[in-house]
């Protein structure tokens, strides 16, 4: 089934003076469950705008998302916070707190979301061993390189236990080797969780390397969307 279903979804920003932005129009799209699917377009292609709407942090101008069914666009106060347990998020730039160790930001979401002091410790080690940075656990994100910062947002990612995690350029403030390391332990996740995957980027490899289907977005549209193999060996 799919985790995440696109309807004819539009997205126009209101410019200041006069006029708008279209950001993306018409777009239809199913995100399978338990795969992973690659957003591939260049800048401003409106793959930001696409992940933003997917936890509700744009609203739709027309059309309609939904998350394991339900409806983003509609969702407000403790339904939309509990749509946003239910997908993580990574990003290009980490977006870590300075001032937290490791195991503090990892620590993070379950703090906000309630989740018991006992059960913070035990689950925020847990989930930094699996991310492969137990030795790591009481540094500071200064202390660590690009690809272990990487790896502390994926672990914070899951702290909510996600249905779906997003991830917006992760793999592009990252050299080549790194790169690698990073979507193999996104692979790995994927696989052992059975989460759903949805990755943006503008670089075509990443997206052969590790989606199952994709899709290709240019000026606000999809172009071409499906399994990735299809679309790799199309002549
Ligand atoms: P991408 O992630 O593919 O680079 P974006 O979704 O960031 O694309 O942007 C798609 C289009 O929407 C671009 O023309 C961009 O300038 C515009 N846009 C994105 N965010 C905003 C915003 N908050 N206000 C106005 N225009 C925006
Ligand atoms: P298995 O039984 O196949 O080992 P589990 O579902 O029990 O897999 O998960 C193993 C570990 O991963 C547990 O610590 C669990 O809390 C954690 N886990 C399970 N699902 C998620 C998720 N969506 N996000 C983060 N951690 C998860």
């Amino acid at each position: 089934g799919a985790a995440i279903l696109f309807d004819d979804v539009g997205k126009t920003y209101p410019q200041k003076g006069a006029g708008s932005v279209m950001a993306l129009e018409g777009i239809s799209l199913e995100v399978p469950a338990g795969a992973i699917t690659g957003i591939i377009g260049r800048s401003g292609a409106g793959k930001s705008t696409l992940m933003r709407m997917v936890n509700g942090l744009e609203k739709p101008t027309s059309g309609r998302i939904t998350v394991g069914g339900r409806d983003v666009g509609a969702a407000h106060g403790a339904a939309l916070r509990e749509i946003r347990r239910e997908v993580g998020m990574i990003f290009q730039h980490f977006n870590l707190l300075s001032s937290r160790t490791v195991l503090e930001n990892v620590a993070l979401p379950m703090e906000i979301a309630g989740v018991p002091r006992g059960q913070i410790r035990t689950r925020a080690s847990d989930l930094v061993a699996r991310v492969g940075l137990e030795k790591l656990a009481n540094r500071y994100p200064a202390e660590l390189s690009g690809g272990q910062k990487q790896r502390v947002g994926i672990a914070r990612a899951l702290a909510t236990e996600p249905k779906v995690l997003l991830s917006d350029e992760a793999t592009s403030a990252l050299d080549p080797e790194t790169t690698q390391t990073v979507l193999k332990l996104l692979a790995d996740i994927n696989r052992d969780l059975g989460l759903t995957v949805l990755l943006i980027t503008h670089e075509m490899a990443v997206v052969r390397d590790i989606a199952s289907h994709m899709a290709v977005i240019d000026g606000g549209r999809i172009v071409e969307a499906g399994e990735t193999y299809d679309i790799f060996t199309t002549p």
